[in-house]
């Protein structure tokens, strides 16, 4: 079976260059090999090799992988990913435990966990995220999670559930501009991504709501500044912007490599906006040192909470419940 049938008749789409900074060292560290083996062992999948991701190389020689439930193949066909499309895996009811296990071999204190769209479950999938988090926190109680999730096509419940499984960070991607979803997110909708996010946020004030952009699809500045603004009335926490790689000339082109110097004026105007923290560089990817930016976002929001809570204000118990509740913006 090919890896991406739905897209084997289009035509090529030749890749650009890449210019300097984009270019990675080829991975091959010990801990790389390592973290490998153990995924294998393990017989768990991971975004980090699925979508092909550039930081590979680093990210798993810190052993840092990135997990991917729910089987290796999705029911989705977005033009820009890699993951395989087509009939999906049977749900395996032991992977919740070796994540769990993984976790704890990798000594993790932040782990990311994300899925393929498994529209063909009753719940999305939702159950076994929240299944997931509950084996995690069985096997490494201190470890902190993020869920990077589908939208689980809207099931009725899904979201609730996974809120209600407790997980640290809820991540989920709106992945470009409105105008570009039909060409780059067919399957999906701009507006029931960003409810999405916006419910999550509703249910439990005190989650960290995260979601990322690719840029270098077609989309103009002005639409960035535009989806940056919705994220913040649905309160999210956390933007991260990325450069878009074609993973194969069947996928969707490049249109242009989004400069430094533009990564670090949309990181300005995003904080200007009000999220308590932006990650915006060519290789920013949602999982790309998640775990040190969660460190930061708790210490952001703390800060935040108290430039506005006097000293004396209340007892310790109530400042303490304060600073965990909705972000302040500071925009
Ligand atoms: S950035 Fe994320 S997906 Fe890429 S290698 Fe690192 S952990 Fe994996």
């Amino acid at each position: 079976m090919p890896r991406h049938p739905e897209k084997a008749a289009r035509p090529d789409n030749p890749s650009p260059r890449k210019p300097p900074w984009l270019r990675v060292k080829a991975p091959g560290s010990p801990e790389y090999h390592a973290t490998r083996r153990l995924m294998r062992e393990l017989q768990l999948h991971t975004v980090c090799e699925e979508a092909a991701c550039p930081n590979i190389g680093e990210c798993w020689k810190e052993r840092h992988a990135t997990v991917m439930i729910l089987g290796a193949v999705c029911t989705r066909a977005c033009t820009f990913c890699n993951v395989a499309t087509g009939r999906p895996d049977r749900l395996d009811p032991h992977e919740p435990e070796r994540v769990g296990e993984a976790v704890t071999k990798l000594g993790l204190a932040h782990i990311v966990v994300t899925s393929v769209d498994r529209d063909d479950l009753a719940d999305g999938g939702a159950g076994h995220f929240a299944r997931t988090i509950a084996a995690i926190r069985h096997a490494a109680p201190d470890t902190t999670i993020e869920v990077l999730v589908p939208d689980f096509l809207h099931k009725d419940g899904a979201i609730e559930t996974v809120v209600a499984a407790r997980p640290d960070v809820l991540n989920h991607n709106l992945e470009t501009v409105p105008r570009l979803y039909a060409e780059v997110r067919p399957g999906a909708r701009y507006f029931h991504s960003l409810r999405l996010l916006d419910q999550a946020k509703r249910l439990e004030p005190s989650l960290f709501t995260k979601s990322g952009l690719m840029v270098g699809l077609g989309e103009e500045t002005g639409e960035v500044r535009q989806v940056m603004d919705d994220l913040r009335a649905a309160q999210v926490d956390f933007l991260t912007i990325g450069q878009y790689l074609q993973p194969t000339a069947k996928h969707h082109r490049v249109d242009r490599f989004v400069t430094p110097e533009e990564f670090a004026s949309y990181r300005r105007q995003a904080l200007g906006k009000g999220f308590l923290m932006v990650s915006a560089a060519p290789l920013t990817r949602s999982s790309y040192h998640a775990g040190d930016d969660f460190a930061r976002l708790k210490a952001a929001r703390e800060g935040a909470v108290s430039s506005v809570i006097p000293a004396d204000a209340g007892t310790q118990g109530e400042r303490r419940a304060a600073s965990s509740g909705p972000p302040l913006s500071r925009g």
